[in-house]
């Protein structure tokens, strides 16, 4: 790739990363759950359990962090959490786009695309 074309390519990402929305980490996941009542019929019978729930598992400080959140925070969290793979996904081409250009500075020919990444 061309210095010219690297550029052009991180500043398209740049601009598509300013228009990203809020970021989060985790999955959303529904679940049926039993209740604590020993005497509902959620205990004796699967198809009568709770929910379901959406349930949001996270990391955080490598300890995981779950939260049950309503219809409208778990369509909320699903769209941050998208968004978060897009900004992971940009920034792994950001660093590769950069690799580039410090070895386009150490030739004066082109970059080859399957040059090993950092
Ligand atoms: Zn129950």
């Amino acid at each position: 790739m061309l210095k010219k074309e690297i550029e052009k390519k991180y500043s398209e990402l740049r601009i598509t990363m300013d228009k990203l929305g809020f970021v989060v980490t985790g999955s959303v996941i529904k679940q049926y759950k039993a209740c604590g009542n020993p005497n509902c019929q959620c205990r004796k019978d699967k198809s009568r359990l709770h929910g379901p729930y959406n349930i949001w598992t996270r990391k955080v400080n490598s300890k995981t962090v779950t939260r049950t959140l309503t219809d409208e925070q778990a369509v909320l969290a699903q769209k941050f959490i998208d968004n978060m793979r897009k900004l992971e996904k940009m920034v792994e081409q950001m660093k590769d786009l950069s690799v580039q250009y410090i070895e386009y500075h150490g030739k004066n020919f082109r970059v080859d695309k399957n040059s090993q990444k950092l």
